[in-house]
């Protein structure tokens, strides 16, 4: 048979070092007059700073924590109701995207976030523009349709067309502050959403070559980065990995190492990037087959068992935890049923039930 596929990517990005000082130039052309900044408590002082600048940002909302809580979108929501704004400004990692794009979503609608959430009420179509700019290399969510919300010790996963953000600025300037530990966790936070955009029983031709040179980019400048966040041309490429991871997943969707990863979140309160990597070399072998072979060889990898060993060796130098005894104490039968049962898991090209599960958590005790 012959290729066959669906593909879009309805964001507007701009990428570039210093480029997100066309914010107001591009609130101009978005015909934005007021609009709502979110951001989290390391963006404020510089938030502030921009509302004196400019005149459309009427309004601050800095409190976002990571693993938002649907509790600061409503705070977003309802400043934006109140200050009868027309778009929503996401400065931050995707902690902050994600609060920007529910809030955003919602505000023109008269519900309550915690309807949407609990899927009672549909998102709208009509909603307010968002405008998205990632200042960590890893969750892509500046060009993904998906909002990641907390309400208690519940994570979710909310996929709808009403979170795409209508522009991104992609900024690699905004990223040189991010400490060490965070750039790894999140660089291979974008190495996950490849591999797992790539082996996704739903992958198709384009997102393949995205993850592809996302996989590729990650590989040739993350420990670069985690070496000297001033080193721009890395962080840069990380940028250009992490928006390429995301176009790379945005469709297929993501697969068992984000599943487990949910679980590893709620339950031993890994940050995202770390609980995605804390299991992505072992399903690098258990997915291993010839279709992976040809991604690592494409990479400049001999195959996948030297693509695991780097991972591997990634998380080692940056000091994420890599075995079960660095998690306290673990309920293996509990944490490989979580994982088993979680929806993302339909997706690895591989079945892996509870007791596949069990065994390849025993192995990292
Ligand atoms: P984050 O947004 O939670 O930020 C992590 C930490 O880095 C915070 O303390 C923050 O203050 C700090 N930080 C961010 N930018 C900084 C900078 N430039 N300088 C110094 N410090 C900085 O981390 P994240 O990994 O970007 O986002 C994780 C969240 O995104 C999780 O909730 C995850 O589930 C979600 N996610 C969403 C998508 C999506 O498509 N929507 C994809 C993957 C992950």
């Amino acid at each position: 048979m012959g290729i066959e596929f669906t593909y879009s990517q309805p964001v507007a990005i701009y990428f570039g070092q210093g480029r997100f000082r066309m914010l107001s130039q591009l609130l101009q052309e978005m015909e934005i007059d007021r609009c709502v900044l979110v951001c989290d408590p390391y963006f404020a002082p510089r938030a502030q700073q921009i509302m004196k600048e400019n005149k459309a940002v009427c309004a601050v909302f800095s409190e976002v924590e990571p693993n938002p809580q649907l509790k600061g979108i409503i705070q977003v929501t309802e400043l934006a109701r109140k200050h009868q704004a027309q778009g929503v400004i996401g400065v931050g990692g995707g902690s902050t995207l994600d609060t920007a794009k529910f809030a955003a979503a919602i505000a023109l609608d008269g519900g309550d976030a915690i309807d949407y959430y609990e899927g009672r009420r549909s998102f709208p179509a009509r909603r307010l523009a968002m405008i998205a700019v990632p200042t960590t290399a890893g969750t892509g969510s500046e060009v993904t349709q998906v909002s990641v919300v907390s309400h208690g010790t519940e994570k979710k996963t909310i996929n709808n067309p009403a979170f795409m953000p209508k522009a991104a600025i992609v900024d690699p300037e905004l990223s040189s502050s991010v400490p060490p530990k965070v750039t790894m966790n999140t660089g291979l936070d974008a190495m996950a959403h490849a591999l797992e955009g790539y082996w996704s029983v739903n992958h198709q031709p384009i997102c393949d070559v995205l993850a592809i040179e996302a996989v590729r980019t990650v590989l040739n400048n993350l420990e670069r980065a985690w070496r000297d966040g001033n080193d721009m041309e890395a962080r840069s490429n990380m940028a250009y990995a992490a928006l390429l991871g995301g176009m790379a997943f945005a469709q297929p969707k993501t697969a068992a190492s984000h599943a487990c990863s949910y679980p590893l979140s709620e339950d031993y309160h890994l940050p995202h990037g770390e609980a995605c990597a804390f299991t992505l070399d072992s399903i690098v072998m258990l997915n291993a087959d010839e279709r992976l072979d040809y991604l690592c060889k494409a990479v400049g990898l001999e195959d996948c068992a030297a693509l695991a060993r780097r991972i591997r060796e990634l998380k080692e130098l940056g000091g994420l935890r890599t075995r079960l005894s660095q998690l306290g104490d673990v309920d293996v039968g509990k944490l490989a049923h979580d994982c088993a049962v979680h929806p993302l898991m339909k997706n690895n090209p591989v079945r892996l039930d509870e007791t596949a599960l069990v065994k390849m958590f025993e192995a990292l005790r």
